[in-house]
């Protein structure tokens, strides 16, 4: 039992403005609530049909633990959750740093790897915010979540008022765009939640038409068989051969869905963790000729060039293709003598297949 000196626990609405003080704190960009227990019934009916349709593509894993993704109160979540929170953690826009534009090797990393590896300074956030809900309430559970559970993240951050579904796929929050990365707070404490956002993309069709490998089935929906991340970050197998010229310009992930929507048109400051999202120094020292030669005998090590660096997921091998495919692309003959050496030599024939395919598009 309380006792009478001890402050009653905050009401719901309460708990919203306090979470969302809280949040703005800790340096999120937007906060939002959703009530957990009401599952994602149509969200989750969309996602089966996509895989039923075969749109995960080689993402196997997309298929697995699907009934753990339509809700978030089972026992692998959390037990009695009513609450989502989602707060979105803003990354970097831009293309010069101090009037220097962005090392010619990070243009082709996507925008949120081309720093350090942010999930530790996200998952702390992510934590402190966890600690302060078990605050606000006797007995109040709460678990930070970043890529740790099979949820339908997007779907989640749409219902909790963060931004809107795009037709990219992405969430936007309007006045922000959608430079962002989602983590959540499931909690059992209940929190008044947000009203969802109306999409906002009207006739649009940008991001759709400038797709490189036109990897959209339709407006929201991805085949992740045809996305350049899939092919440079997802899978070690080589890239399907149509795909191959669109795959090869791009060295980890791929940004041109978010570069050509509207929503994005104004640069906007990164806010508190743009230290952890800017270029890493790395990447001015380092060529594609170094990426490539990762697994030669004679090749740098894998440890110095991508610790502490979203590109650790990629793997060696991964990297080394990706690096073979963008030195055939940037039409180099210079690196012809580099890439004949790898097709002959490298332990990986995903590599040596690579670097073939770059010495025939230089031989041409
Ligand atoms: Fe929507 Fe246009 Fe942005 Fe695509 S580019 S997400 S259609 S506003």
């Amino acid at each position: 039992m309380r006792a009478p000196s001890e402050p009653s626990p905050p009401s719901a609405e309460e708990a919203r403005a306090l979470v969302e003080q809280r949040a703005a704190a800790l340096g999120f960009a937007a906060v939002g609530v959703a009530r957990a227990d009401v599952a994602l019934e149509p969200e989750f009916a969309r996602y089966e049909a996509a895989l039923a349709a075969g749109l995960h593509g080689p993402l196997a894993y997309l298929a697995e633990n699907v009934e753990a993704r339509r809700r978030l109160d089972g026992a692998d979540i959390l037990v009695g959750a009513r609450s989502v929170i989602v707060a979105t953690v803003r990354y970097d826009q831009r293309d010069e740093y101090d009037g220097a534009p962005v090392p010619a090797l990070a243009q082709g990393i996507a925008r949120y790897a081309r720093g350090r590896d942010y999930h530790n300074r996200i998952r702390k956030a992510l934590r402190k915010l966890a600690t302060f809900v078990r605050t606000l309430g006797d007995g109040v559970e709460a678990r930070p979540m970043i890529d740790t559970a099979p949820v339908l993240e997007r779907a989640w951050a749409a219902r909790a008022g963060v931004g809107f579904l795009g037709k990219n796929g992405l969430i936007i929050t309007p006045g922000q765009g959608s430079y962002a990365l989602l983590g959540e707070v499931v909690t059992t404490l209940e929190i008044t939640p947000d009203t969802p956002i109306e999409e906002r993309c009207g006739q649009c069709t940008r991001c759709l038409d400038a797709c490189p490998t036109r990897a959209f089935a339709r407006p929201f929906v991805l085949d992740a068989g045809r996305c350049i991340s899939t092919w440079t970050i997802e899978v070690a197998a080589a890239s399907p051969e149509p795909l191959r010229e669109a795959v090869s310009g791009r060295l980890f992930g791929c940004d041109v869905c978010q570069e050509v929507c509207p929503h994005n048109a104004k640069e906007r400051p990164a806010g508190r963790f743009a230290d952890t999202f800017a270029p890493h120094e790395r990447w001015r020292r380092l060529e594609l000729r170094d990426l490539a030669r990762l697994g030669l005998a004679d090749g740098p090590r894998w440890e110095e060039l991508a610790e502490g660096t979203p590109l650790f997921r990629a793997g060696p091998a991964g990297l080394a293709r990706n690096a073979c495919l963008a030195l055939g692309r940037a039409g180099d003959a210079g690196a012809l003598p580099l890439l004949r050496e790898i097709a002959r030599e490298h332990p990986s024939d995903v590599v040596r297949d690579a670097a073939s395919w770059a010495v025939a598009r230089l031989s041409r």
